[in-house]
């Protein structure tokens, strides 16, 4: 049965639900097919998100050291 709304699974069901190739495999067995694409979805949005976070820090990180390393080449940057 699913591991989070408790919908049970036929056999068939089961099957299929575990036979779907998600994005880098089935990594939710235990969700039923609404939840893990839920899931999924929810998971792929956090990994956006995670990369725009760090793409951002990179960038700070970036001007962060310009800045130190010359002032006028971190002024430049920022502008
Ligand atoms: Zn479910």
């Amino acid at each position: 049965m699913c591991g989070d709304c408790g919908q049970k699974f036929t056999d068939d069901r089961w099957k299929a639900s575990t036979a779907v190739e998600w994005d880098h495999g089935d990594n939710h067995p235990h969700l039923c097919d609404d939840c893990k694409y839920r899931t999924l979805e929810r998971e792929q949005q956090a990994r956006v998100d995670e990369r725009e976070r760090q793409e951002q820090e990179r960038q700070e990180q970036e001007a962060a050291q310009a800045s130190k390393a010359g002032g006028w080449l971190g002024r430049r940057r920022r502008s």
